[in-house]
Parts: structure tokens; sequence; C-alpha cells
């Protein structure tokens, strides 16, 4: 189900039926808002068997869905494992993806009339699988449709970023998932609530309306962080050396906590509504510094060998 960008949707409809697609395509926005869902389902609009596209039940429809269609290729940074077993999220698009991409767009069609390609958190991609794909985006092979999905296109090399078309995905308004929320038969203090912890993504509101244990999960690490505000620092540093033990966590962890400090600096600047009892003593300044040590943690984790538990400490001492 796709919530909002009523008119990105449309106006790639209007290209399809115009039959005037572009070869490449940026998707570019805040992350949880469907982008990937969007660039799914344009894939089975193009090739779509029934007349009422995408109809979602033909052959096609269903292998695009099951990521199972021959003339589709969906790249994204491949998972690593964690020291003590389970699955971390990837970091890298490495050279070899793009290159078996490619081999994979010099083929001839299966089915298709055009062979897709959806590069899922392209700015994933090392410098030297963009020089690679840069090379894709200048001499296409037969025709082709590339779409990059990214959070953060400014990472990308100009030179790619030139060849695309680009598409902007914003973040949906507070009243617009609570509506969304209503429809699907939730109760209005649960509408309510999601919509304000979900920042509006529509990936993370129905995630946690549909999964009510994520819901008590991410209101837990609300209340962790709102308990560690007005803690000491030995408490603090502990807590960080307890969350350091589960790093596969923490990227989740600091995306509920950024967006809890979001939340709290927008109803500081009265743009939203928004208890702030236990940021009472915070300025702006601090709330908006604190944001950027969770981008810089953030960044740190996902990106490099950092350890966990000294990024954390950078937390600790800023809260
Ligand atoms: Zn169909």
């Amino acid at each position: 189900m796709i919530l909002g960008h009523k008119k990105q949707q449309q106006f790639l409809k209007k290209s399809a039926e115009l039959d005037r697609i572009s070869h490449a395509y940026l998707f570019h926005g805040p992350s949880h808002l469907g982008k990937k869902t969007i660039a799914v389902e344009f894939i089975k609009l193009i090739n779509c068997q029934n007349p009422n596209k995408p109809c979602g039940k033909c052959r096609s429809c269903e292998d695009i869905q099951k990521n199972a269609y021959p003339d589709l290729t969906v790249i994204e940074p491949e998972a690593r494992t964690a020291s003590k077993g389970g699955s971390l999220p990837g970091r890298e698009i490495k050279i070899g993806q793009i290159k078996k991409l490619q081999k994979e767009l010099s083929l001839c069609s299966y089915q298709a009339k055009i062979k897709a390609a959806i590069i899922n958190k392209a700015e994933c991609m090392n410098q030297e699988a963009q020089n690679c794909f840069l090379k894709t985006l200048e001499e296409p092979k037969g025709k082709t449709l590339l779409i990059l999905i990214a959070e953060h296109p400014e990472t990308l090399l100009p030179t790619i970023l030139s060849r695309m078309e680009k598409i902007k995905f914003s973040t949906l308004s507070y009243q617009e998932i609570e509506k969304h929320l209503l429809a699907l038969g939730a109760e209005e203090k649960l509408a309510q609530e999601i919509a304000l912890i979900s920042e509006g993504r529509p990936g993370i509101a129905i995630e946690l309306f549909s999964n009510p244990q994520r819901l008590a999960e991410q209101k837990q690490r609300i209340k962790e962080i709102m308990r560690l505000v007005s803690a000491d620092i030995s408490f603090r540093f502990q807590y960080a050396k307890t969350l350091a033990q589960s790093p596969e966590d923490l990227p989740k962890v600091l995306d509920i906590w950024t967006r809890c400090f979001r939340n709290a600096l927008l109803a500081k600047l009265e743009v939203k509504e928004f208890s702030t009892t236990n940021f009472k003593n915070y300025s702006v300044i601090k709330l908006k510094n604190i944001l950027k040590t969770l981008q810089i943690i953030r960044d740190l984790i996902a990106k490099t060998n950092a350890n966990p538990k000294l990024a954390l400490e950078m937390l600790m001492i800023e809260l």
C-alpha cells in the first residue's frame, strides 16, 4: 500500500502512458516514505498484462512483487554478519554488484519491453561502483530503465546526478498520517500516537500499526532516552555500555531517538504538538547539537568500524 505521494505517482503514470519514460530516475528524500514501493509499482505499471495497470494479479505483476521477474534487477548493500551471529545492515554497494548488473542489462530481455534495475540506497555505492555505474548511464545498451533510490543523493557523483531525472519525495503531514491510520481502522488515540512517533514517514507508521510489539519497543526506547536526560553521567555510561552490546539494534535505536529529539525541537519552535516536559531545560541550540551528534554517530556506525560504546558515550556527554 502506498500512502501519499500522489503527484509523483501521477507523473510516472503519465510518462508511461505517453511512452516518455526516462532512461534514468533518481527518487530522493528521507527513508521510509515508500520510494522503493513506488519504484516497484512503476515497473509493474510498465509490464502489467492487463488493461487496468498495474493490476497486481497478472504473472508479471506477481513476479515483480516477489522480485522474481527476469527483466528486473534489484541492488542493495549486502547484509553483513554480526560478530555474535545475526545480520547487520549492509554498508556498501560494491563494483562487483554493478558489473553483474551491467551484464544483466546487456542480455536480451525475456519478456519485457524494457530491462529495469532498481538501486536502493544508491548512496552506498562506493567510488569504484559509482564510476562503473556511470558507464551504464553514459552508454545504455538497448532499452533500459534505471531507478536510483537515495536518502542522501549529494554523495553521488555530480556526473551521475546530472544524467538522472530527479523525483523528490517528502514526509507527509502529521494529519495525513493520522487520517490514513484512521482509515485503516486505528483508534483515534493510537492513530495520533503513531502519527507523532512516525514523523511523517508512512513506512514507519504502517509498520508500527501492524506490529504492536514494534510500537511497544519504540515507546520503551523513547522512555529510556527520557530517563537518560535526567540521569547522571555514570548511569548514562552504564546504559551506553549495555546498548553497545547489541550493535545490530543500534541503527534502529538511534533512528527512534533522532525522531524523538526532532519532535522536541519542532515543539520548541511551535511547529508541532508534542509534550516537551522532559526537555523543558533544553534550549533549541542544545536540541540541535544533540541531533547533530546523533547524525554523526549514525554515520560512524553505518559507514565505519567505530566502537559503538565510544560513539554512544559521545551522545551521553551531549545529553
Ligand atoms: Zn498486472
